[in-house]
C-alpha cells in the first residue's frame, strides 16, 4: 500500500529552483532515506512533505490524498530534527507530551502514551528530568519519544544523528532500525551520511542538485550505480573513477585506453563505439598489486587501517587511485605499484556519465 506519493514535486525560491520535478512512492511500513551533499534539497523535500514549506508545484499524496495545501498539524506526521528542540523547562515526560496536551488528549490517556514510548525507547527512569541534565544521546530519544506518543502516518527525521559522536550514533543508528522493525511505521529519513543510508534504508533515493539520480534498494545502488554521481557517492572509500578512450568493439569485447596511457581490454559491454569517450568505475577493492597489471602508477600515501592498506597511487593523469588492499602491508612512498583490475566487477559508464550495462560477464585479459 502506498503511504506517500510525491508526483512531480517543485520548489522554488525566487528564480532559484532548488527541488526540480521529483517522483516516487513510500510504500507503508517502508524505511526511505534520503541521501545527498549538503545544499542538494533533502531537507527542503522533506519539509515541504511536512506543510513547513510551501509547494510550488507538483502533487503531494499522504494516504491518497492530495494534501498540498492541508496545514502541517492536519497531515498526520511527526518530524525530528537535527537540533533535538526540547523545552528546557519541562521535564522529559512533559516534552513528550507537549504535542497530545495541545491537541487535547486527556491527562490519563497521555500518560500512558507518554509510558509506552519512554519503555520503547528506555527512557522509564528519566521521565522526570528535564534536557538539560540528559546526554546528548538520551536528549536524541526524547525527540524521537515526542514523535512516537502522536503515532503518526509517517515518521520524518531530518539528520537526527549528525548532533552525537560517532559511537553513539552507531548505536543509535542501530536502534533507530530496531524500532522501525518494532513499530512498523512508515518512515523518511535525512542524511547526508552515505553509511547511515546503506544500513538503515529499505530503499534509498540520492538527490543531486533537485534532481532523483537514483532509487534503489541499498545494495542495488552499490552494484549498479545509475550513473557516475551515485557510484562516487555511495561506497567508502569512494569508486575510482577513470576516464578512457575506447580503441576498439567487436560488439562484445572492448579495448580501453586510460588516460594515462595504460590498455585495458574487457569483455561483456555491449553498444559501446569506437573512439567514445568513457569512464571506468572500480571501487578500490577491485584493484590487486600485480607483478604485471595493466594500470600502473607511483604510490603517494599508504593508510594501514589493520584489516586493509589503503594506497594512494598516482597514475600520472592527475585523477588519483585508491586501492584496498586486504591485510597489513608495509608500502613505499615513492615507489611504482602495478595492478590488475577485476574485470568481471568493473563499471562502465559513457560521455554523459551514464551506466552500460553488462551483456555477460565474461572476463577477457
Ligand atoms: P540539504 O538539506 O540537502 O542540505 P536544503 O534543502 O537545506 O539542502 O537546501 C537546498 C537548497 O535550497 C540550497 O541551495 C539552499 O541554499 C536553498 N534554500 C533553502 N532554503 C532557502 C530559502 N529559504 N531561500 C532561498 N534558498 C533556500
Ligand atoms: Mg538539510
Amino acid at each position: 500500500m502506498v503511504s506517500l506519493k510525491i508526483q512531480n514535486l517543485k520548489k522554488s525560491y525566487g528564480a532559484a529552483e532548488v527541488i526540480k520535478s521529483v517522483s516516487f512512492d513510500v510504500a507503508q511500513g517502508e524505511f526511505v532515506v534520503f541521501v545527498g551533499p549538503s545544499g542538494c534539497g533533502k531537507s527542503t523535500l522533506l519539509r515541504m512533505i511536512a506543510g513547513l514549506e510551501e509547494i510550488s508545484g507538483g502533487d503531494l499524496l499522504i494516504d491518497g490524498q492530495r494534501v498540498n495545501d492541508v496545514a502541517p498539524d492536519r497531515r498526520g506526521l511527526a518530524m525530528v530534527f537535527q537540533s533535538y528542540a526540547l523545552y528546557p523547562h519541562m521535564t522529559v515526560a512533559e516534552n513528550m507530551g507537549f504535542a497530545l496536551r495541545l491537541a487535547g488528549v486527556p491527562k490519563e490517556e497521555r500518560r500512558k502514551k507518554v509510558e509506552d514510548a519512554a519503555r520503547i525507547l528506555q527512557l522509564e527512569t528519566l521521565l522526570d528530568r528535564k534536557p538539560a541534565n540528559l546526554s546528548g544521546g538520551q536528549r536524541q530519544r526524547v525527540a524521537i519519544g515526542r514523535a512516537i506518543v502522536r503515532h503518526p502516518k509517517i515518521f520524518l527525521f531530518d539528520e537526527p544523528l549528525s548532533n552525537l559522536d560517532a559511537a553513539l550514533r552507531g548505536q543509535t543508528r542501530m536502534e533507530l532500525v530496531a524500532l522501525h522493525r518494532q513499530l512498523k511505521g512508515t518512515m523518511i529519513y535525512v542524511t547526508h551520511d552515505q553509511v547511515e543510508a546503506m544500513t538503515m534504508a529499505d530503499r534509498i533515493v540520492v538527490l543531486r542538485a533537485g534532481v532523483v539520480e537514483q532509487i534503489g534498494r541499498p545494495l542495488e545502488l552499490y552494484n549498479e550505480p545509475a550513473n557516475t554521481f551515485v557510484a562516487g557517492f555511495i561506497g567508502s572509500p569512494k569508486m575510482n573513477l577513470l576516464n578512457a578512450t575506447v580503441r576498439s568493439s567487436d560488439g562484445e569485447r572492448i579495448e580501453l585506453t586510460l588516460d594515462g596511457g595504460q590498455s585495458i581490454r574487457v569483455g561483456g559491454f555491449a553498444n559501446v563505439q569506437a573512439d567514445a569517450r568513457v569512464t571506468l568505475g572500480l571501487r578500490p577493492d577491485m584493484l590487486k598489486p600485480a607483478d604485471d597489471g595493466p594500470i600502473f602508477g607511483t604510490i603517494v600515501l599508504s593508510e594501514q587501517l589493520g584489516k586493509e592498506t589503503l594506497i594512494h597511487v598516482d597514475l600520472g593523469t592527475g585523477e588519483p587511485l585508491t586501492v584496498s588492499y586486504e591485510g597489513q602491508h608495509a608500502m613505499v612512498i615513492g615507489a611504482r605499484i602495478s595492478l590488475t583490475p577485476d574485470l568481471d566487477r568493473l563499471h562502465l559508464f559513457n560521455e554523459s556519465g551514464t551506466r552500460v550495462d553488462r551483456v555477460r560477464s565474461t572476463i577477457m585479459a
